[in-house]
């Protein structure tokens, strides 16, 4: 699909229109009086990556049952989790939404043994000013709302939850393509070029000139780079974030029938910067659970896409596959990369996954379990040749009038936190335009 607008010179060129992009051309088209903007992807239609409902747990993180995040990143994912859960509020009302985008639904984080439980009730209390509606459940509490959870478990065994009726689980991909209608809704001159693989990015002048797969260039004033794992080559081809390198941590489910009413996850080590397995309503269909995702290092830079496999290996220089080494000879690490990679071996894998499982409901079987196909993406991790560590979360690189955006997990759930944060940028490289910006703060919340 092209736009139909025939400039190919704009004020904003955005690359990539999974979640992250269009909500920067969301915010940018809503509450800013930029009129030349042009988003790029290579696929047909938005958020068909990672941020596919398929791709990804669904979840809106807020930091409340995530157990690997410290106090002050769970601060900042809940202050960005909340403008998504601001924006998905004031259109749950809206009579002339025909697409479905999330559910509410409630949330648990589980403890098995006393180490656990202790670490759980620290961890309770240090967070339950932030989150007003979380509560700590013992064991009969936990078999009111959740009686598979408790049935069959050991007594001798200490069990203990935090539990929040305060959670939402997203289809992002329906969700990229509502803030794409939104922005065109307001301004129907903005370009969407779909099926156009950008190739090359090259500085031109004060701004940048884009190049799609048909030899067709584009000049912009600024650019914004959101092509997820893609991001971080582009960056390299303009000489920026050298020193950053990708593990690519794929991650696969699984499915059973109905077993759980509210998403459930396992207490979770803090030197991994992706979740444990949860167990989750699936967002259109209650009547299944999804069981993982596990996390798996692939050499690709998008999942089932082998296409790009030489792209990754472009970014592994000896540097690179020294710090890559490094990190996955850490023993926790190293471990826990092992465990994964047998959960996903096909037919035997879940004979291992459901042991993991069965933390969360205890008579689960394995015979319970269905590998769901072609299900997970894969979350580019950012490996740092210079500190030789792994780093958690999004990053964002910048250079004069560009801003370049990795975003694994929770990328969708800060998706327009990240987004005001582009905005803010763009109105510091272009001090022309103006931002409403109390009207963003009244809608969104910042
Ligand atoms: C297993 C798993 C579970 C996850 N669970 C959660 C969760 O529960 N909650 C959460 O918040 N996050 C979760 N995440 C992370 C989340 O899915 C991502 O952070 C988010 O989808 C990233 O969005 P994005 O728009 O940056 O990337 P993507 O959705 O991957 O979009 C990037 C876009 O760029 C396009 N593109 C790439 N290269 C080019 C090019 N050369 N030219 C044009 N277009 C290009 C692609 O086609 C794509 O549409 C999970 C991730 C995984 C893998």
């Amino acid at each position: 699909m092209k736009a139909e607008s025939t400039s190919t010179s704009y004020d904003l060129i955005i690359i990539g229109a999974g979640i992250s992009g269009t909500s920067l051309f969301y915010l940018s088209t809503e509450y800013s009086n930029l009129k030349n903007i042009a988003i790029f992807d290579k696929n047909s239609r938005e958020g068909a990556v990672n941020s596919h409902r398929v791709m990804n747990s669904q979840t809106l993180h807020f930091g409340d049952i995530e157990t690997n995040y410290s106090y002050q990143k769970a601060q900042r994912v809940n202050a960005a989790a909340n403008m998504v859960k601001r924006y998905l509020d004031a259109h749950r009302a809206d009579p002339n939404e025909s697409e479905q985008l999330f559910s509410v639904v409630g949330k648990m984080v589980v403890a098995e043994g006393e180490q656990e439980v202790r670490e759980l009730k620290t961890r309770y209390e240090d967070i339950k000013q932030l989150f007003e509606k979380i509560t700590y459940l013992e064991r009969d509490e936990i078999e009111k709302i959740e009686p598979l959870m408790i049935k069959g478990r050991p007594l001798n065994v200490p069990v203990a939850a935090i539990y929040t009726p305060d959670g939402y689980t997203i289809d992002f991909q329906a969700l990229a393509k509502h803030f794409v209608q939104k922005a065109k809704k307001k301004n129907p001159d903005i370009a969407q070029y779909m099926n156009a693989k950008i190739v090359d990015v090259q500085r031109f002048g004060e701004g940048y000139k884009v190049i799609n797969d048909q030899g067709i260039e584009y000049t912009t004033k600024t650019l914004v780079i959101s092509a997820c794992g893609h991001s971080l080559l582009f960056a390299h081809s303009l000489g920026i974030g050298k020193h950053l390198n990708l593990l690519s941590v794929a991650g696969s489910f699984y499915e059973s029938k109905k077993t759980l009413h509210n998403k459930v996850y396992t207490m979770q080590n803090p030197k991994l910067p992706f979740a444990a397995i949860h167990g989750d309503p699936d967002v259109y269909n209650t009547q299944t659970t999804r069981w993982g995702p596990t996390a798996k290092p692939i050499p690709l830079l998008e999942r089932y896409n082998w296409s790009t496999f030489f792209e990754y290996l472009r970014g592994i220089t000896p540097a690179a596959s020294l710090t890559l080494f490094k990190v996955l000879s850490d023993w926790d690490v190293f471990k826990y990369v092992i465990k994964n990679t047998i959960f996903d071996i096909p037919v035997i894998g879940k004979y291992f996954f459901v042991r993991d499982a069965r933390k969360i409901v205890p008579t689960l079987k394995s015979t319970d379990l269905v590998k769901l196909k072609r299900c997970g993406g894969t979350r580019p991790q950012i490996i740092d040749t210079k500190t030789k560590t792994l780093n958690l979360g999004e990053a964002k690189l910048t250079d004069k009038n560009l801003i370049i955006n990795i975003t694994p997990s929770p990328g969708a759930s800060t998706c327009l936190s990240q987004a005001h944060g582009d905005l803010k940028l763009i109105s510091e490289f272009l001090p022309n335009i103006t931002v409403d910006w109390d009207r963003l703060k009244n809608d969104l919340g910042v």
